[in-house]
């Protein structure tokens, strides 16, 4: 069967893994329910029109609404009726509606529980879920051996880790043979008010390992309905946001998409959606900026007004809803 898609989204080279990410990536947070309710037809026709707009990669976790992000997402791939290679998913292990586990048992059993929910044979990439939320000693002398196992029984091509504090990322890397992690997720660390990725990005391709970047919207803190209830940023970041987004005319989460696609040391920026009408200004967003490029004159405004809070970061493992 061959498939069409009616957009050209760029594809990325992921690291030295050989997959080719599409730069704007599917974050199955939201279709979880994690933002608020999301009814289950509305995260498989997101799914669906996603691929159709060239979106060939979708990351989702356990954790996400308590494993209800990795059901809809499984039954939005199969419905899509095309060949396994087309796609890319990543789930995660080590953090579970019930709290953090990363032992070797723990991850073992998870994946299973987790292809069965995605009704897949294979996952692309596990990742560590929150790293910093466990011991990183234990992510480098046992969860990462035991996904290595996992990786040769061919239960998922590759293995990340993922977190908010940045320095997670060279401890661990830097205490594992060169090869055994082929992929980082870094959040919230690669938008208008926190840029803090870009300084670790030469030393991740130094490693060979590839690099996607989540949260382009700030966990939804750069669009015009705000942030959720359980938003961690402080309250004079909550304002400062607030204040450019109620602008009339200016769309703050289309220019912040802009921003986060510029690097093409990132492989994939993956941003949360739950509708159709999120999916297709999100790919007009990447599509337009491959045409005519970022839109400096808004960019400094909005830089202008976040500066006072600018790479103010915060407290990591927040307990979504
Ligand atoms: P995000 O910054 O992508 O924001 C998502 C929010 O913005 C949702 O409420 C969504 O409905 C809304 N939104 C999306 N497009 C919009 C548009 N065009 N206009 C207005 N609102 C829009 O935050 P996120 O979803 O948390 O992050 C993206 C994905 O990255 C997640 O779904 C998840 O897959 C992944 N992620 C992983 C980790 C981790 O591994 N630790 C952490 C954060 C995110």
């Amino acid at each position: 069967m061959t498939t069409h898609h009616y957009s050209d989204i760029e594809l990325r080279p992921l690291g030295n893994s050989g997959l080719k990410l599409s730069c704007l990536g599917f974050g199955a947070a939201p279709i979880g329910s994690v933002y608020g309710p999301v009814p289950e037809e509305d995260g498989v026709a997101s799914i669906r029109e996603a691929f159709r707009l060239g979106v060939n990669f979708f990351d989702t976790s356990p954790y996400y609404g308590g494993t209800v992000s990795e059901k809809i997402l499984g039954k939005g791939l199969k419905a899509l009726g095309v060949p396994r290679r087309e796609y890319i998913v990543s789930t995660k292990c080590g953090r579970y509606k019930e709290g953090f586990d990363f032992s070797a048992k723990r991850v073992s059993r998870s994946i299973d529980e987790s292809l069965a929910r995605l009704q897949l044979d294979y996952v692309d990439i596990l990742h560590c879920h929150d790293i910093e939320c466990g011991s990183l000693d234990q992510i480098v002398n046992e969860t990462i051996p035991a996904l290595q196992k996992l990786k040769e029984a061919g239960k998922t091509r590759f293995i990340g880790i993922t977190g908010l504090p940045l320095e997670i990322f060279t401890y661990v890397l830097d205490r594992v043979p060169s090869g055994t992690i082929d992929v980082i997720l870094s959040y919230c660390h690669f938008g208008i008010n926190d840029s803090t990725l870009v300084d670790l990005l030469p030393y991740l391709k130094s490693k060979g390992v590839g690099v996607i970047s989540a949260s382009p919207l700030a966990m939804g803190l750069l669009t015009e309905n705000g942030p959720p209830e359980w938003h961690p940023a402080s309250p004079e970041l909550k304002a400062s946001a607030a204040t450019y987004s109620k602008e009339k005319g200016k769309n703050i989460s289309k220019l912040a998409m802009q921003y986060s696609l510029t690097s093409k040391d990132i492989s994939s920026v993956l941003v949360g959606m739950n509708s159709v009408q999120q999916v297709v200004q999100n790919v007009a967003a990447a599509t337009e900026l491959a045409t005519f490029g970022q839109d400096h004159e808004t960019l400094s405004q909005v830089e202008a007004i976040l500066s006072p809070v600018k790479n103010q970061t915060w407290p990591s493992g927040i307990q979504q809803r």
